[in-house]
């Protein structure tokens, strides 16, 4: 890799000749107690937010106090079909169809509503294949949904785990296992992009398995949405899910995203539990006693939307649109790059990258194991101005957003990292 070097003039250079640089003075940066911005690396656990936000909001807030329920039907942005106009922006991101995509409701509880529309076991078919490192909320969802349905979630949770020694996982053993399963299989439910390694999996060869063995396939996408292409519709999924407050900066615990392939999402027969939003809008004000389900993904809605949160997406979506995910994801590819050069030149023996090393097998996050497991690296990278994010047991993630880092964030980090290593050793 001869684009890069070691020098502070690189990482500069790089910085002049980012088409996005400009897009950094668009998000706020918290700050230390001396009041410089933090080198901030934790966009994949909570995305910064964009200045724009607080005018997105309070443009609802003024809506409501001038017009109170009249703002559902007017205004400048009627509440009544707000989220209407974000759902295909959102769909853009994911690469899905405008159909296909819902904002609505949070990640877990989107989890088990697809539970209870996609895992439809018969006869010996009941399995659910999944990665052995999931997310917890992710099993929890699983097991607890399991069990509330009379089943052993022991009987039929499958796990696919690296090989011993190693900590990614191998595509060819996710196929081996769905065919093995064959006609066992209902569902393979995994995350794309790995919270803890950071690997992005191949989701087309997946879902081809998974179909070819009768199952249907679902992604948490929880840390690929806004961070890789995910190509849903194109991939064959059967659906996916996702949060908006990571690499979508939508603000805190707001709410998720759904993906429901067109086959299903306009199959009114797919079960699903119900609410009057998920209703067809022509008799959602009629109250009728028997339930017809929009056609697309907006039939799984359940609840009206909070406008407030709404507005925040709003906000970030308009960001993410105007960038574009191509445009994001070639920087992404380029500063990640070469943060995973600059550590790389550290040799630092205690130090090790876990991430996938082909960029198409990764997002923006590189995870470094902390050979002897001590948050003690963490705790001083923090006080030193820097905020990556800890994993128990050993692992500090890195992101670079392609939005907001700059090349030059990257070679501050690294020089702090540096001289942290050189600090802790043990
Ligand atoms: C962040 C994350 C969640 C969080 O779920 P919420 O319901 O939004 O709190 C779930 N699953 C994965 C894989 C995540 O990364």
């Amino acid at each position: 890799m001869d684009k890069f070097d070691t020098s502070r003039s690189c990482a500069v250079l790089l910085d002049q000749k980012d088409p996005l640089a400009k897009y950094r003075d668009q998000f706020l940066f918290p700050k230390t107690e001396s009041g410089a911005p933090y080198l901030y690396f934790c966009g994949n656990s909570l995305g910064l937010q964009p200045k724009q936000t607080k005018d997105h909001i309070s443009a609802v807030l003024d809506q409501w106090a001038d017009k109170g329920v009249k703002g559902h039907f007017n205004g400048a942005l009627p509440w009544l079909d707000y989220n209407d106009r974000l759902n295909p922006m959102m769909a853009d991101i994911v690469g899905a169809l405008p159909e296909e995509v819902v904002i609505a409701n949070t990640l877990t509880v989107n989890l088990h509503l697809m539970l209870v529309s996609f895992y439809r076991p018969k006869g010996k078919r009941v399995k659910i294949l999944m990665e052995s490192d999931a997310f917890p909320s992710d099993r929890y969802a699983i097991a607890s949904y399991l069990s509330h349905i009379n089943i052993d979630p022991k009987e039929v949770i499958v796990t696919v785990e690296p090989r011993s020694g190693e900590v990614l996982l191998h595509t060819s053993d996710i196929i081996g296992r769905i065919e093995e399963l064959g006609d066992e299989l209902a569902l393979v439910l995994m995350g794309n992009t790995n919270y803890y390694t950071g690997q992005k999996l191949e989701s087309k060869r997946i879902s081809e398995a998974g179909h070819h063995a009768g199952a249907l396939v679902g992604f948490d996408c929880a840390h690929g949405a806004g961070n890789v292409p995910l190509d849903l519709h194109d991939n064959d999924v059967d659906f996916a899910i996702w949060c908006t407050y990571k690499y979508l900066n939508a603000s805190p615990g707001n709410l998720g995203g759904i993906y429901i392939h067109q086959r299903h999402a306009n199959d009114p027969n797919v079960p699903r539990l119900q609410g009057w939003w998920g209703e067809d809008k022509v008799r959602r004000f009629q109250m009728r006693d028997a339930f017809m389900p929009q056609r697309g993904a907006e039939g799984w809605q359940i609840s009206n939307p909070p406008i407030v949160s709404l507005a925040a997406i709003e906000s970030s979506l308009k960001l993410h649109h105007e960038v574009g995910m191509e445009a994001i994801r070639t920087k992404s590819i380029n500063l990640t790059g070469y943060l995973e050069y600059l550590i790389d030149q550290l040799q630092h023996e205690q130090l090790s990258i876990i991430t996938p090393r082909d960029p198409s097998n990764r997002g923006a996050q590189l995870s470094l194991l902390i050979n002897n497991g001590s948050k003690d690296i963490y705790d001083r990278l923090i006080s030193s101005g820097v905020i990556p994010d800890w994993r128990e047991p050993d692992v500090i993630r890195v992101s670079p957003v392609p939005m907001y880092n700059s090349y030059e964030d990257v070679y501050k980090f690294v020089q702090i990292l540096q001289v942290t290593l050189s600090s802790c050793v043990v």
